[in-house]
C-alpha cells in the first residue's frame, strides 16, 4: 500500500545508459564477524571519541552559519598528513577534500569526463569506478588483468593509444586483488595516457609501495592521487576522502563541486581525527600482519591466496563462490562475494574475528577443497 508503489523504475523516463543497471550493494546485515567492507576493524581510542565529541560541540555554535566552502583549515591538516607520509611536500593548494573518496571520484568524472567521455579500468577492480562513471554519462571501458589478476602493463598501454580514454583508474593496492602498481610501470601509463589518470590509494597506508605523490610535479596536468580516511584511518563513518594533485586540479574541481559540501560537523570531526593519526595507524602494522597471518593459514589448508598489499585478501578457488559465501554467512562470517568467479574477499579483522573466518575456512576446506 506503499503509495506509487505500482511503478517500477522501468516506467521512469531514466536515463537509457541507467536502465537495468544494479545500485552498489554489500549487504549491511548485522552478523558477530563482518569482514565485508574493509574497514579497520579497531574502534575509535577514547581519547579520539572525546576529541571528536568537543570539536563537534564547539564546531555545533557555527551551525546557523554555512561551513568554509573552501575547507582551508582541514586541507592544510590532511596536506601536512600526505607530506609526513608520503615525504612530498605538498601544500593546502594540492589537496581537495569530499564526503568520501567516492565523491571525490565523482567530482573528478563530472569535471573531466561525462556526455561523449570514456573512462578505462582495469578489472576486477573497485565497482564503483563503472557506477560513477554511469552516474556522471562517461562510457566505461574495462580492460582485464592477467590471469593472476596482476596489472598487464603492456597491454593496459596498448589498451590506452586503442581507445584514448579521457580518464584512467588505476587502483594500488587495488580492490579486491590487493595489488600495488610501481612507479616505473605508472610512468608508462602516464606517458601513454591522453586525459587524466587517477590513482586510487585508498588502501596506500597498508602497502609498502611508494606513493603516486612522487610523481606529481612530473605529470601535473594528469595525475591525481585519491586517499580516504575510511580505511586505514578507521573513519569510514565519518566520510573524508581527499585528493592530492596540481593546483590546477582544485581549481577545475571548485567548478562542479557542490557549494558548502563538507559539512562544519564533518569538518570538525575529521580535524580532530587527524589529530591522533598516529594512534589510528598505529594498528596498521599489526593489520598487515594478521593479513599475513590469514593468507598463510588459508594456504596451509589447500587455498589459492592472492598475494596482497592491502587489509583484505582474495581467495579461492571455490566451484560456487555464492554458495561458499553463504556458508561463511550461516557460521556468522560476513565476507564478500565481489562477482569473481571462484573467489571470495574477506577484509583482515580483529586476531578473533581472523580466527573465526579460519575457523570456517577449516570447516570449509575439509569438503570443498
Ligand atoms: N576506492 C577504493 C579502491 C575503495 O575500495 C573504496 C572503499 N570501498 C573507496 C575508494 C571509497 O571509499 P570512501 O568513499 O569511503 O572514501
Amino acid at each position: 500500500d506503499v503509495p506509487g508503489a505500482r511503478a517500477g523504475v522501468d516506467a521512469l523516463p531514466i536515463r537509457e545508459n541507467l536502465r537495468g543497471k544494479s545500485a552498489y550493494g554489500a549487504p549491511q546485515l548485522s552478523v558477530p564477524v563482518q569482514l565485508n567492507t574493509n574497514e579497520n576493524p579497531h574502534p575509535p581510542t577514547k581519547a579520539l571519541v572525546d576529541d571528536v565529541a568537543e570539536s563537534v560541540r564547539e564546531a555545533g555554535r557555527e551551525l546557523h552559519r554555512y561551513p568554509d566552502r573552501d575547507v582551508v583549515a582541514l586541507r592544510t591538516d590532511l596536506a601536512a598528513y600526505l607530506a609526513r607520509q608520503t615525504g612530498v611536500p605538498v601544500t593546502i593548494d594540492n589537496v581537495w577534500a569530499a564526503n568520501g573518496s567516492n565523491e571525490i571520484l565523482q567530482q573528478l568524472l563530472q569535471a573531466f569526463a561525462g556526455p561523449g567521455r570514456s573512462a578505462m579500468g582495469f578489472v576486477p577492480s573497485y565497482s564503483m569506478h563503472p557506477i560513477i562513471a554511469d552516474g556522471t554519462d562517461t562510457e566505461w571501458l574495462p580492460i582485464f588483468r592477467r590471469e593472476d589478476f596482476a596489472l598487464d602493463v603492456d597491454a593496459a598501454v596498448d589498451a590506452i593509444n586503442g581507445h584514448r580514454p579521457d580518464v584512467v583508474f588505476v587502483t594500488s593496492p587495488n580492490n579486491p586483488t590487493g595489488h600495488s602498481v610501481a612507479i616505473a610501470e605508472l610512468r608508462r601509463i602516464l606517458d601513454a595516457a591522453p586525459g587524466i589518470v587517477i590513482v586510487d590509494e585508498a588502501y596506500a597506508e597498508f602497502s609498502d609501495a611508494p606513493s603516486a605523490l612522487t610523481l606529481i610535479d612530473e605529470y601535473p596536468t594528469k595525475l591525481v592521487v585519491t586517499r580516504t580516511m575510511s580505511k586505514a584511518f578507521a573513519f569510514a563513518g565519518g566520510r573524508l576522502g581527499y585528493l592530492a594533485a596540481a593546483p590546477a586540479f582544485i581549481e577545475a574541481l571548485l567548478l562542479v563541486r557542490l557549494p558548502y559540501h563538507l559539512s562544519v560537523v564533518t569538518q570538525a570531526a575529521a580535524r580532530a581525527a587527524l589529530r591522533h593519526a598516529d594512534e589510528t595507524l598505529g594498528s596498521v602494522a599489526q593489520l598487515a600482519a594478521e593479513r599475513d597471518r590469514v593468507s598463510a593459514a588459508l594456504t596451509a589448508m589447500g587455498y589459492t591466496v592472492v598475494p596482497s598489499d592491502a587489509n583484505f585478501i582474495l581467495f579461492g578457488l571455490f566451484e560456487d563462490a555464492a554458495r561458499t559465501w553463504q556458508h561463511y554467512l550461516d557460521e556468522g562470517v560476513l565476507i564478500r562475494d565481489v562477482g569473481i568467479r571462484g573467489y571470495l574477499r574477506a577484509t583482515i579483522g580483529l586476531v578473533a574475528e581472523n580466527d573465526e573466518l579460519l575457523r570456517v575456512s577449516g570447516k570449509l576446506a575439509a569438503k570443498e577443497l
